[in-house]
Parts: structure tokens; C-alpha cells; sequence
């Protein structure tokens, strides 16, 4: 049973950098999964992974319903940083049907699961830690988390949690990142465009649900 408390105290004195350096030191990189929406601060988990484990496969859902400017982003840090990028898609039949009954105003809860949470089901089962750029400040439900949580039979890994929105930024800035372009359109976060307005921080992500601030991967 891994000692999630000593890690947590362990990797807590570190920066988020030498926490991911630590990490692949300490585990076995074929148990480590990594995951990125290519989302508004997805570039700094895949920098420093870009130098930490240059060829680690890198999961990507795609949902079927991104932003075009999203896939540009994804293509652009992919070339850029040259990352093994791994693209997962829903099952067909389902998002055909999430689709044609435009599942994500009736019941975004369901539309998440099949196009997001049920996609990445298979993956995350062959792994025994998971990597995500989840922020402290983005939701209620994570500000608490720590850097190491067991959610179920994984152990979640989260390098950047206690950096907050704007130290976030500053990082992409001083090591000259390219920002994901519907940044300067007012979007402090991206998702699905059904489901994503501009907006601060994740105010734009489903607007029109009240309480709707997860797609469920997380939770
Ligand atoms: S974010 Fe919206 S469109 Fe995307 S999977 Fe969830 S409910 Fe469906």
C-alpha cells in the first residue's frame, strides 16, 4: 500500500517540476498515465513533461465536440514540444446518439460520461497513477486536493496544484509558451463548445447548469 501521506509531506517542499522528476523516479513509468485536454494551462504540465519524459504517451480525449482552436493548440504543442500524443475517442455508437439527442442540454452528466469518463475507462485501468494539471483555485471541488489523492483503484497525481491562475500564466510567459488562442477571446477555460463560454477562470464552463462544474474524469 502506498504511503500517500508521506509522499504528500515529501513532495510538498518541491516544485512542481522536481515533483513530476520524483515521480518518474519513484514509480514505474509504464504505471504513470498522463492525460491533457489542451485546454488553457495544459502547456505547462506538458513543458515540463516535454523534459522530464520526453517520449511518455500523452492521452487526449477527444470528446468530438472541441473547439477548432483546441485541435490547432493540440497540433501546435505537439510539433513544438514533440509529444507522443495518444488520441482517445468515444465509443461510436454512443456519441452518435449523444449527438442526435444533443445529450449535453438534457443531461450533461450522461454526455460527459460517454464522450469523456467511459473513453478513458480502459486506459486508466492498465495504469496505477495518474497525472493531471488540475489548479487548486479552478473549482470548490479541488480546492482541497492534494498532490497525491487514491480516487478508487488509482492514485491521483496532480504536480500543479497549488500554483494559482496567475503564477500560471507567468510561467507560460517566461519560458515563451504559445497560449491556447481563445485565451485572448475572454476564455480563462476551455472545454467542449456546447458546454464553454468566455468567461474568468471556469465561470464560462456550463453556464447554464447551476452546480455543473466537473465533467465527472475527476471526481
Ligand atoms: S463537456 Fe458538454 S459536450 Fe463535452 S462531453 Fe460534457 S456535456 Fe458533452
Amino acid at each position: 500500500m502506498t504511503d500517500l501521506l508521506s509522499l504528500n509531506k515529501q513532495y510538498q517542499l518541491i516544485s512542481p517540476y522536481n515533483r513530476l522528476l520524483h515521480l518518474f523516479n519513484d514509480f514505474a513509468a509504464q504505471d504513470i498515465l498522463v492525460t491533457t485536454s489542451f485546454g488553457i494551462t495544459s502547456s505547462i504540465l506538458l513543458f515540463m513533461i516535454k523534459q522530464v519524459a520526453p517520449k511518455h504517451p500523452i492521452y487526449f480525449i477527444d470528446t468530438t465536440y472541441h473547439f477548432p482552436e483546441t485541435l490547432a493548440y493540440k497540433q501546435t504543442l505537439t510539433d513544438l514540444f514533440q509529444l507522443n500524443v495518444i488520441t482517445l475517442l468515444p465509443d461510436a455508437e454512443a456519441n452518435e446518439k449523444s449527438r442526435a439527442e444533443q445529450l449535453w442540454q438534457s443531461n450533461p452528466a450522461a454526455c460527459c460520461q460517454i464522450n469523456k469518463v467511459d473513453a478513458l475507462q480502459p486506459i486508466k485501468e492498465r495504469h496505477k497513477i495518474w497525472v493531471s494539471g488540475l489548479m487548486n483555485d479552478q473549482t470548490d471541488h479541488r480546492k482541497d486536493l492534494s498532490i497525491f489523492e487514491q480516487r478508487n483503484n488509482i492514485i491521483k497525481f496532480h504536480p500543479i496544484i497549488d500554483m494559482a491562475q496567475y503564477d500560471a500564466m507567468l510561467y507560460m510567459t517566461i519560458n515563451e509558451i504559445p497560449t491556447h488562442p481563445l485565451l485572448s477571446q475572454g476564455y480563462d477555460s476551455v472545454g467542449c463548445t456546447h458546454c464553454t463560454q468566455a468567461g474568468e477562470c471556469r465561470m464560462g464552463r456550463w453556464a447554464q447548469f447551476v452546480g455543473k462544474t466537473e465533467c465527472g474524469l475527476h471526481l
